[in-house]
């Protein structure tokens, strides 16, 4: 090594380009034997796989699940859109239906901002009086078993 001391303000810029230069080397170098060794690491990989292998996830017992909270009143973005029931005819057998209580529902929209978007439903509920069966208000944005 030579004495850093006795070197000039240019021979010491020299030295650090110098040494910039291989260090550039060496990282390239680095670079290609790490591309080399993945390449090679894959081919062993295959075909040898785990017998019994583990599936992925969380297991029964591990952690705690929760289930996602109803989104609050105040996130919404105004007033529950009125889903009614069209007509006045059981669609499955064409009985007369009565109505029951509105049931809520709710549509969360992720945008590109972080607040979401929560649109409120009034859906409207029927039940035939001949068969019994149940008849909700169709809205586009409302999954039918909402
Ligand atoms: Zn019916």
């Amino acid at each position: 090594m030579e004495d850093l001391d006795s070197l000039s303000r240019a021979d010491l810029i020299r030295l650090i380009l110098e040494l910039q230069r291989q260090i550039e080397d060496l990282r390239k170098q680095n670079e290609e034997l790490r591309r080399k060794n993945k390449r090679s690491a894959a081919s062993f990989s295959k075909g040898e796989r785990k017998k019994n292998p583990k599936r992925p996830g969380r297991k029964p017992g591990q952690g705690q699940f929760s289930r996602r909270p109803k989104p609050s009143a105040e996130a919404s973005s105004g007033p529950p859109v009125d889903v009614p029931v069209e007509g006045t005819r059981c669609p499955f057998c064409g009985g007369q239906l009565e109505r029951e209580e509105p049931e809520e529902a709710s549509v969360t929209d992720m945008p590109a901002a972080p607040e979401p978007e929560v649109s409120l439903f009034r859906v409207h509920v029927c039940h035939c009086q001949k068969c019994g069966r149940k008849t909700r208000g169709k809205h586009p944005d409302v999954a039918a078993d909402q």
